[in-house]
């Protein structure tokens, strides 16, 4: 986690080790590094949903007593509540942004494709250039992918960004922080991540 160590403990819910700082990563699932088991950040306390609800009751239910029509109470209601659910996770992102606590990766892909990925990162962190076999590879794993798995999405996003840095392709704006990772530095991540994949396909 950066240079700085967390003034909280945070224990692998697996295998109850403590984690240190270094140990946990904040953009991807990572695996423990004593049971290997795949596990991630969480940055917000649970409850939101509960915290939306009762905003929501709690205003349209003032405004009602107020003399305010029922409908009208109800959707400024439902409004308050959305926004103070959005509210809190950008004070909590602006004043919190250690995780709350680590928690087990779900994942949503099956053992053969985490594998493919694995293979295919491996393949491409050797690679000097982008060969059109590489391409071709990236094209057919990518399409098949879960697009709301994580550290699928970690492994698909390091691939492109490595294909653009042999490029010299500049990458999209949400990377320009990592357009000064080296070559041997997003060879490295990689590698890291086809290591946590291949963890994770273990049954
Ligand atoms: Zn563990």
């Amino acid at each position: 986690m950066n240079n700085e160590k967390p003034s909280d403990e945070y224990k692998c819910p697996a295998c109850q080790t403590t984690l240190a700082g270094r140990d946990i990563l904040l953009w991807r699932p990572f695996s423990c590094p004593n049971c290997h088991e795949i596990i991630e950040p969480v940055f917000y306390p649970r409850g939101r949903g509960i915290g939306c609800l009762s905003t929501f009751l709690l205003v349209a239910v003032l405004l009602a007593l107020y003399g305010m029509k029922w409908y009208w109470s109800a959707l400024i209601g439902a409004g308050a509540g959305v926004l103070f659910s959005l509210l809190r996770v950008q004070v909590a992102r602006r004043f919190w942004p250690k995780p709350y606590a680590v928690r087990r990766h779900e994942f949503r892909t099956e053992t053969h494709g985490l594998l493919q990925w694995a293979e295919l990162l491996e393949s491409i962190a050797t690679a000097e250039a982008w060969t059109d076999q590489l391409e071709h590879r990236l094209l057919v794993i990518d399409g098949q992918r879960s697009r709301d798995d994580s550290l699928e999405n970690a492994a698909a996003n390091s691939a492109q960004n490595f294909k653009r840095s042999l490029q010299g392709v500049p990458p999209p704006k949400k990377y320009r922080r990592e357009v000064d990772l080296t070559l041997d530095c997003r060879r490295e991540r990689m590698r890291l991540i086809a290591r946590d994949l291949r963890f994770a396909a273990k049954p």
